[in-house]
């Protein structure tokens, strides 16, 4: 096996531009913005930071683009998915390097997620084909039926945590359904969405998919605009609520799905399989895909006292099997966080949990043999975790395990449910009856049953509470994406129509 310097073969001499009505730009003021690895904390290249000039722009080709795109039909439009399909494949590699030299992640991981993209690939068209209207016997002597029409233009705003994989795969319901787009990718991240504007180019009619890179600025200047009616957003509660009062002040009723983040239980009964249901808790803290980054990560682990020692101790022993280091080095299990900024906060809370009375049992730390300038921490692990706690309650979005410990079915359920959060929870036990009636309690919009984190296309995914609004992944995303109209035929009486024609 060849070893190549990824940061040479994939930024070094490169060129990151933003894609905006068919041509490669760096937008009008010209103004860049470092980009950092975290795996260093050097600067490894600059990006575009877009201005209300570039957002317009975007805005307006997106616009001219849209009958076009409309009218292609959605054969012609499923064709071009193809291609992109085809093309990303061709750019695995590169996309996932990017991913992991930009925001951290392990670089295998990432190509994990560029190879889950497949099932969007194939969901998305299969989805489409089968969409139909309705014909409603509403009233005699009329008839009446629906009919869906795209938006216009969309404007999709995403988290930092899996930047190609929202790249690839979010714009797929919106473009399919006969939206032009207008995405901005995190500004945390912005690298492989920049490289796919170019795999875009060659699939896409112009206009059609347009990229901005910036921050809150250029994501307001999309919020607001008069011509988007459509907007699909991706990051923090505090974020989200933001987006929904600045489109309400924009003037302009919008159609808003937010995708937000997560304060996620894991619910262990004392009849588990005690190795299953650790492994569970790991594998559901996303720890060796993005350092727990994840809305769907359980970060709090509500352990019945009979085990609670038990599982404790266990999952403690199996972190200690997971190597923090460099994201872009094969060997890595769980990479740096994806800033500065973010280690800080994290750090912030690991200090909160040991200053409020928690348990450090292991981690929380910087690793060894690191590079100085990178933000690792090793996977902390807290037990003796109470609601009254900030690490108890508070989405941390990092690598800290918070362990609860209950007796009381119904005190669990509501501390589970206290918070104003709701994205996702799991329930383990081997008891049907318990596990049904638990997953039916979890104020949450994905409940798994001995299982976590995964979600499979096709299964509606998204928040309850302040968690989010909408469901993706699903025909509740595809119709989403769609205006329903009613067309009302009056038919009268067909005997006078007959007698009236033919005498
Ligand atoms: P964030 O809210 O800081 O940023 C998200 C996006 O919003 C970025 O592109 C950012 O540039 C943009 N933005 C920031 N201010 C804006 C403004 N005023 N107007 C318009 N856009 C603006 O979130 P983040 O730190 O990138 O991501 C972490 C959060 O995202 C966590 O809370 C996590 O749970 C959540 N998340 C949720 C899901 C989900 O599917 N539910 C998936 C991933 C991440």
């Amino acid at each position: 096996m060849t070893t190549i310097d990824p940061l040479e073969t994939y930024v070094s001499g490169h060129e990151f531009k933003m894609f905006i009505g068919g041509q490669f730009t760096d937008g009008a003021d010209l103004e860049r913005r470092d980009v950092r690895d975290p795996s260093t904390g050097k600067v490894v290249t600059t990006v575009p930071a877009a201005s209300a000039v570039d957002v317009e722009a975007a805005i307006a080709a997106a616009a001219e683009a849209q009958p076009a795109w409309e009218a292609l039909g959605l054969s012609g439009r499923i064709a071009c998915i193809d291609r992109f399909a085809h093309l990303v494949r061709e750019n695995r590699e590169r996309l996932a390097m990017l991913d992991a030299i930009d925001c951290g992640n392990p670089v295998d991981a990432m190509r994990g997620d560029i190879d889950i993209c497949e099932a969007y690939f194939d969901g998305w068209p299969a989805l489409a084909k089968s969409m139909r209207g309705d014909v409603i016997p509403a009233s005699q002597g009329n008839l009446h039926y629906t009919a869906h029409r795209p938006y216009g233009v969309v404007g999709r705003i995403t988290a930092f945590n899996h930047p190609a994989f929202y790249a690839i795969t979010r714009p797929l319901p919106s473009l399919i359904t006969g939206n032009t787009l207008v995405m901005k990718p995190s500004d945390e991240t912005t690298l492989s969405t920049l490289a796919l504007a170019e795999l875009y180019a060659e699939a896409f009619p112009r206009g059609v998919v347009n990229i901005v890179s910036g921050g809150a600025s250029a994501g307001d200047a999309i919020v607001t605009s008069s011509q988007i009616k459509r907007i699909g957003f991706t990051g923090s509660v505090p974020t989200g609520l933001l987006i929904q009062r600045r489109a309400a002040e924009s003037g302009h009723i919008k159609h808003i799905s937010l995708e937000l983040g997560g304060k996620n239980a894991m619910v262990v009964f004392p009849d588990v399989d005690l190795d299953e249901a650790v492994e569970g808790a790991i594998f559901g803290m996303n720890l060796n895909v993005c350092q727990g980054q994840s809305c769907g990560s359980n970060s709090r682990i509500m352990v019945h006292a009979a085990i609670y020692d038990e599982f404790v101790n266990l999952l403690s022993s199996k972190l200690d099997r997971y190597r923090v280091g460099i994201a872009y080095d094969e060997s890595t299990d769980v990479g740096p966080v994806v800033s500065q900024a973010h280690w800080d906060r994290v750090n912030s809370y690991i200090e909160a949990g040991v200053a409020e009375g928690a348990t450090l049992v292991r981690g929380g730390g910087r690793p060894t043999g690191v590079p100085n300038g990178g933000h690792y921490i090793e996977p902390a692990l807290f037990a003796d975790v109470t609601l009254d706690m900030r690490i108890g309650r508070e989405e941390i979005f990092g690598p800290v395990m918070s362990v609860f410990r209950w007796d009381d079915y119904d005190a669990m359920i509501a501390e589970v449910n206290a918070l104003d959060l709701g994205l996702a929870a799991s329930v383990w036990t081997n008891n049907l009856a318990i596990a049904h009636k638990t997953a039916g309690e979890l104020e949450a919009g994905y409940v798994w049953i001995n299982d976590s984190t995964r979600h499979y296309f096709g299964t509606p995914f998204g928040g309850a509470k302040n968690s989010g609004l909408g469901r993706e992944e699903s025909a509740d995303e595809l119709l989403s994406f769609l205006e329903r109209k009613v067309v009302h035929t009056r038919l009268g009486d067909p005997r006078s129509a007959l007698s009236r024609m033919l005498g």
